[in-house]
């Protein structure tokens, strides 16, 4: 079986933007390949390392998620990046062999110092967070990383620090692949991107009154201005949660009915609502077992961790073999 490693930021209950984004590709991914899926609470203080008081709590109620959803820690290794030191060894010793004009050219760098004004990011841990990633993803000695086609760029540089590696030294790492997902973009309820920090999120476990709440004023098609004007569905955020829940005839039904100004928004909207909230009743019952018992999670994240040092320590004690020390 081929490994593949993935992770995310702890940023708390997820919202419907990670289940399409990754997380139901993650748990297709289980199925056929050995997975380890971190928490990358160390990535999370390259931007947060001010506030770092609520990475904690925002692991486990990530991780309650993932378990709510699907993720199976009996196929995949669920763990905290922070608890296997082993990362930190090897992002030390990538980092004395990549070269820093690497890293000043990764574009998402230089967009994301443009974008978070507030933070001062001009710290040695920013710039260097693509060498932690390369740690993350080869200490397990990763055969594929499963990405987005945007982010397909970041990949590349773990392979040049892998080449470089294996160059210097002896060829102990494959060069881990990018594996293309289709990833869904979601919209959120004004129309960007979905982000808990724009306050545009539904939350796996809002409960279906407020999903309905929050879908039901969910930006449509501004060109829909009053009940009588005809609109464009390819226009409206809300319509691209109906290309996902809906069936062809319901998707034909309100298309039509929007072109012709037959529907109201809200009618058309309620379609949607009623699979959005049926689709996530697993989960919220799954979800709602797990908050009676939190240990739970800390038990997979604990168990994930001796299985995740068992293969790093692994790795590292032939690295430094590799390199005499
Ligand atoms: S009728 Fe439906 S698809 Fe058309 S603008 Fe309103 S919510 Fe969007």
């Amino acid at each position: 079986m081929e490994t593949i490693v993935s992770g995310a930021r702890p940023t708390g209950r997820l919202h419907l933007g990670h289940l399409h984004g990754a997380l139901k590709n993650w748990i297709r991914l289980q199925e056929n390949y050995r997975c380890y899926f971190f928490v990358a609470d160390w990535h999370a203080l390259t931007t947060d390392y001010a506030t770092p008081q609520g990475i904690g709590q925002s692991t486990i109620e990530m991780v309650m998620d993932w378990l709510s959803v699907g993720l199976d820690p009996a196929r995949s290794v669920l763990f905290r990046q922070s608890r296997v030191k082993e990362h930190a060894e090897l992002h030390l010793i990538y980092s004395m062999i990549t070269p820093v004009p690497w890293l000043e050219r990764n574009p998402t760098y230089k967009e994301q110092i443009k974008e978070l004004t507030g933070k001062d990011l001009s710290t040695y841990g920013f710039l260097g967070y693509p060498v932690l990633q390369a740690a993350d993803i080869t200490i397990y000695k990763a055969n594929k990383v499963p990405v987005g086609v945007d982010q397909a760029p970041h990949v590349e540089l773990t392979r040049e620090i892998v080449r470089r590696f294996n160059q210097l030294y002896r060829s102990i790492f494959p060069e881990p692949e990018v594996l293309l997902t289709e990833t869904q973009k979601l919209p959120g309820l004004d129309g960007r991107k979905m982000s808990k920090s724009y306050g545009n999120a539904v939350f796996l476990s809002d409960p279906p009154a407020e999903i309905d709440r929050k879908l039901s004023r969910m930006m449509t098609d501004p060109a829909r201005v009053k009940r009588t004007d005809p609109g464009e569905p390819e226009k409206c955020p809300a319509f691209q949660l109906h290309k996902i829940y809906c069936t062809p005839e319901e998707i034909e039904f309100v298309s039509t009915g929007c072109r012709t100004a037959g529907i109201g928004c809200l009618e058309c909207k309620k379609v949607m609502i009623k699979h959005v909230i049926e689709d996530l009743a697993p989960f919220r019952e799954k979800r709602a077992q797990l908050e009676k018992r939190p240990e739970v999670v800390e038990e997979v994240l604990q168990a994930g961790h001796q299985a995740a040092q068992k293969k790093a320590s692994e790795t590292m004690s032939e690295v430094r073999e590799t390199l005499g020390l």
